[in-house]
């Protein structure tokens, strides 16, 4: 059975105990290996969006000229203010810090994975500024310290809203929670439709991709990763 047949299913969060006790050796990680950048360095200037709307506005106005169309017929003469707020709310993940979400964790002492199945996502392929979208699971074996569902779905959603490549967007949601929960291992999975492949080029609507990430445990040990496939196929 295919664990996307849960797709859809919002904020799911489960938790199973016992089987597997196991140590976090957070001393054991290369951590050379996985620290990336995934801060934006696009950093704000004083609190002020970056994102410059009159230039974007200008662009496409400059777009629906280059096309043939007439800028200042009724129909499209909002359209370049439109698509400028618009674009300016799809990339306002460049100028926040996705760790950031996780700051406010909590200790419980849990030892065991906990899954996210079905967090729904949208974000902008870098290569056609055309939307893809899908769901999310994630697992992760907490050393301890947990974190609320809504965070990692926040998490999510900062670095979906940035120009994206869905393998990148992937990898980056696995090293924030990695490296800042500090969970013993961590795993995501992602499968989305992108409107690149619907509506130009190859043309495939319905075909889906698939990415998947891990870290720590739920990379290097077997029965983790089993624990964490059983559970996205649980209801
Ligand atoms: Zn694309």
């Amino acid at each position: 059975m295919s664990p996307f047949l849960f797709a859809g299913i919002p904020y799911e969060a489960h938790t199973v105990s016992g089987s597997h006790p196991r140590r976090c050796a957070s001393s054991a990680r290369n951590t050379a290996s996985w620290r990336i950048e995934i801060r934006s360095t696009h950093a704000r200037k004083g609190g002020k969006r970056l994102v410059k709307e009159q230039q974007i506005r200008e662009a496409v106005s400059s777009i629906l000229d280059a096309i043939g169309e007439d800028v200042d017929r009724e129909g499209l003469r909002e359209t370049p203010g439109r698509v400028a707020r618009m674009y300016a709310e799809f990339f306002s993940g460049l100028s926040q810090d996705p760790a950031k979400e996780l700051a406010t964790g909590f200790e419980e002492g849990h030892r065991d994975i906990v899954v996210l199945k079905g967090i729904e996502f949208n974000s902008i392929c870098e290569h056609h500024l055309l939307p893809f979208y899908g769901t999310a699971q994630i697992g992760y074996v907490p050393c301890g310290r947990v974190v609320g569902a809504s965070k990692l779905a926040r998490v999510l959603d900062v670095l979906a809203r940035r120009p994206q490549l869905q393998e990148r967007l992937t990898n980056q949601f696995v090293d924030v929670v990695y490296t800042t929960l500090q969970p013993e291992g961590v795993a995501v999975i992602l499968s989305a439709k992108h409107m690149c492949m619907t509506m130009r080029g190859v043309k495939k609507p319905g075909s889906e991709i698939v990415t998947q990430a891990s870290r720590g445990s739920l990379k290097t040990q077997p029965d983790v990763r089993r624990d964490f496939l059983a559970m996205l196929q649980e209801m």
